[in-house]
Order: structure tokens, then sequence, then C-alpha cells
């Protein structure tokens, strides 16, 4: 077993998640590098470890249980451990100028947007689970977004994607519950609006600051928040 702390995070190889790992990374964890591509992801793994990080690739794709249990092997067999897991693999769904609109929503648009976002959360999240409760330190941060929040009602209409962050979030608060007596501490992150692929770099707010608040409740100490939301201002509204 390795004396460093261990963190895995998913859809590592772009974006908000490539720079969370950086962060991390630079925060002295030995990082497991998420991504389903292999060769995105050994080039994200070959980036981070030539800015001297201790980087690992981890074969995962969210939306399959066998991958998310090979991954949590994966883990196991080249760290021995896991203290962070960082569940930030998302997408939007296709959209039609730009939104989705409820009347007009192709359920298998909104099946898999939860498929990715929410089930593959779960899926992760629980295959990962024995690794993490063997941490003295376990944290989960779920990678979430205000569009989410039913009371800020954010951003353009996204009716798949929206919801199913809201779902996230209300996952969290679950597993929170579930954990008030352990010390494991999860929550939501909202990352900001930042430019990535996701928003077809639409934005002058880097991947850095995006990761911020993820990388900061990945580190809380032991008497830090449970199931909460949160962004660079602190708690964002349900
Ligand atoms: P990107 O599109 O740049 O990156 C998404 C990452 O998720 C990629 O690595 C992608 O892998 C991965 N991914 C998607 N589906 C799967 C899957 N089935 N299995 C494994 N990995 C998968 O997005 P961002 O970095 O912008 O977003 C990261 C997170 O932050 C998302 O959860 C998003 O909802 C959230 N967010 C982003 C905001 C923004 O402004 N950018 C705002 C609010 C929230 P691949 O390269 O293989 O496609």
């Amino acid at each position: 077993v390795n004396d460093k702390k261990t963190a895995l995070v998913t859809g590592a190889n772009k974006g908000i998640g490539f720079a969370i790992a950086e962060g991390l990374g630079g925060l002295g964890f030995k990082v497991g590098v998420g991504a389903r591509d292999d060769a995105r992801r050994e080039e994200a793994v070959e980036r981070l470890r030539a800015k001297g990080i201790d980087a690992f690739g981890v074969a995962l794709d969210v939306t399959s249980d066998e991958s998310a249990a090979l991954a949590a092997k994966t883990v196991e067999e080249t760290a021995g451990r896991l203290d962070v897991l960082v569940n930030n693999a998302g997408i939007g769904g296709p959209v039609d100028n730009g939104v989705q609109i409820p009347s007009t929503l192709n359920l298998d648009v909104v099946r898999t947007v939860l498929e990715t976002n929410v089930f593959g959360v779960v899926r992760v999240t629980n295959a990962m689970l024995p690794l993490l409760r063997r941490s003295e330190t376990p944290r989960i941060v779920n990678l979430s977004s205000n569009m989410g929040s039913l009371t800020l009602q954010t951003g353009p209409q996204m009716a798949a994607y929206a919801p199913s962050k809201s779902m996230l979030n209300s996952i969290t608060a679950q597993y929170a519950r579930e954990f008030a007596d352990t010390n494991i501490l999860v929550n939501a992150a909202c990352p900001g609006y930042v430019a990535t692929d996701f928003t077809g770099f639409a934005s002058s707010r880097t991947p850095e600051q995006g990761a911020a608040i993820a990388l900061h409740l990945a580190t809380l100490p032991d008497d830090g928040p449970r199931g909460g939301f949160f962004d660079d201002n602190g708690v964002v509204p349900w």
C-alpha cells in the first residue's frame, strides 16, 4: 500500500476534470485519471506526468457496471487505496437551437443524460465505496451545476441536463444521510461557467478556476460540511 493519499477523477482527460486531477496532484495526491477512451486517457496521463504529477490511468466509462467494477480493481491494484473520489464526468445531451424544451423532449435524450450524470455517479461511487471506507479521510465530490438549482432556474432552458443535476444534488444529500455516522464527507460543487468543450469555450473562466471548489471539497477537514451544494461564493441554494 502506498503512503500517498490517492484520488480518482472521472472524465479527467480534459476540461474541468483534467484541471481537478492536476490540482489534486499538485496537492500531493496520487491521481487516477478516469477516462473512457484509451488514447485520450494515456495522453492526459502523459501530460500530467510531464507536469510532475503522480498520475495513473483508470479505464472508466461511467455508464457501464463492468467498467466501474474494473476501475475499482485498477485503483486497488495500482494504488492500494482511495481517499478522494471526484465524480466529474458529465454530458449536456443534444440540444435544439442551444436548448432542450420539455414539450418537445425526446425521452431517450433524458435517459442518456441521466445514465451518465446521475446513474454514472451512483454506479462509480458504489463501486469505489469499499476502497473509500478504508481511508481515514474519505471525500466524495460530485460535479453539479447551478443549472440544477430549482431556486435559481438559471442558464438556458435545458430540460434534460438541468434536472439531471437537480437529481444529482438530491442523490448527494441521500449519500450524506447514509454517511452521517461515518467519516465520509460527500458534497456537490458548481464550477461556474467554464471554458471547456462542454460550453464551446464560450467563457473567460479557466478550468483551473472551475476546479477550485472541487479541490476545496476534496480536501475538507473532518468537521467540514456534509451533503451541501457549493460554489466559489459559498452555499448554492437547492
Ligand atoms: P467536458 O465536456 O470538457 O468534459 C467532460 C468529461 O467527461 C470528458 O472527459 C468526457 O470524456 C467525460 N465523460 C463524458 N461521458 C463519460 C462517460 N460515459 N464515461 C466516462 N467519462 C465520460 O466538460 P466540462 O469539463 O466542462 O464539465 C465537467 C463537469 O462539470 C460536468 O459534470 C459538467 O456537467 C459540469 N459543469 C460544467 C460547467 C461548465 O461551464 N463547463 C458548468 C457547470 C457544471 P470524453 O472526452 O471521452 O468525452
